[in-house]
């Protein structure tokens, strides 16, 4: 069986892909054709924003949402140790300091008393300004935005949500990408919404960051890309990425009950043998990974291997044990949870068009 099986949702798209993906070839418009600015209303329809931007993928996303707020060095901005790199990445790329911060042992996702702890830390040396936190909806499930949005409030801080795992996502009826002040998400295939290559995108409420996203993704543009009113990117979602897109979110509802399914009947089957993900009161995960802990992990990989199931560790470094970010002196002591979850957790298969078998 496949780890994500690409294979057989097209096989069940194939019609409706094939379609869309001609009607570009026909017209041509490959840059910012129709079916871009098509998509980017049914995104921000489904997320339930007044704006979403596509871009090329999901780093980039993450970087011009660091633009648009102005991170430069001498900030600090919070995000978890244990996530994606791109999370960790983009803070250093504008100059500023990712400042890491311990998990939730349930959840997976960034821990917010851990995170105060930090932010006080940071204020008490004196040498950094707090300006932003990343929260990361790590595989499928939102962060805790409810306490989130009180800490960044508190302090003062901008609210970043990397919804790359997370789109599809809900807590109480709020949808993943309308969380904080501005959230990005990734098209890349393996995430639960993804397209044929490299595509992402920028979902938020407020006009002002909406206007210079749109200016930073083509080259700091003012009214055409030959005035250029800022340093901005090149970063567009290709045409026939947006093609796929459109057929892929039709069907992402769907997709969306059928993961929670496969989830549910895995919890049922796994839950005395490993610690199995915990998904809080009123939280709905889109199960970008369905990951478990176990203290033998590599015994447990080698007994799915002899069976010819897949599995895949989702993450075995966590950011402060990554050797890009050495000169910042964390250790593991720092961040016991997340140290431990590295060591321990391992995913098994997970896509919308699971079997029961
Ligand atoms: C995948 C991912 C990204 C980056 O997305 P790309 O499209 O691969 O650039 C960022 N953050 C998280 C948490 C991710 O999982």
């Amino acid at each position: 069986m496949q780890f994500i099986d690409l294979a057989a949702q097209y096989k069940h798209l194939k019609e409706k892909i094939d379609a869309r993906i001609q009607a570009v070839l026909e017209h041509g418009h490959y840059i910012m054709g129709p079916e871009v600015a098509e998509l980017e209303d049914k995104l921000a329809e489904y997320v339930g924003v007044k704006h979403a931007i596509t871009c090329a993928n999901g780093t980039d996303a993450l970087t011009l949402v660091m633009m648009a707020l102005g991170i430069k060095e001498g900030d600090a901005v919070f995000c978890p140790t244990f996530t994606f790199f791109a999370t960790a990445e983009v803070i250093a790329y504008e100059g500023a300091t990712p400042v890491f911060v311990d998990s939730d042992a349930d959840t997976f996702n960034i821990c917010p008393l851990d995170l105060e702890k930090q932010i006080q830390k940071v204020i008490a040396e004196g040498k950094l300004k707090p300006a932003a936190i990343i929260a990361v909806d790590l595989f499928g499930l939102p962060a805790n935005y409810p306490e989130l949005e009180k800490i960044a409030k508190q302090y003062g801080l901008k609210l970043v949500e990397d919804a790359a795992q997370g789109f599809g996502g809900e807590i109480e009826d709020k949808r993943a990408g309308s969380f904080g002040d501005i959230a990005t998400t990734s098209f890349f295939p393996a995430k639960p919404l993804g397209c044929y290559g490299d595509g992402g995108a920028i979902f938020t409420n407020d006009d002002h960051y909406a206007e210079l996203i749109r200016s930073l993704r083509v080259h700091g543009k003012g009214k055409d890309k030959y005035d250029n009113i800022r340093v901005g990117m090149n970063s567009r979602l290709d045409t026939l990425q947006a093609a796929v897109l459109l057929e892929k979110l039709a069907a992402f509802p769907q997709e969306l009950i059928s993961r929670n399914k496969a989830a549910k009947r895995y919890s049922r089957e796994l839950s005395s043998i490993y610690k199995t993900p915990v998904t809080p009161v009123g939280y709905l995960s889109s199960w970008a990974q369905y990951t478990v802990v176990a203290e033998d992990r590599n015994a447990e990989i080698e007994m799915y291997k002899s069976k010819g199931i897949p599995t895949m560790i989702y993450y075995g470094t966590c950011m402060h044990q990554q050797t890009a970010f050495e000169a910042l002196g964390y250790q593991d002591s720092d961040f016991p949870v997340a140290s431990r979850l590295a060591k321990t957790v391992f995913s098994l298969p997970m896509h919308g068009y699971m079997m029961d078998k």
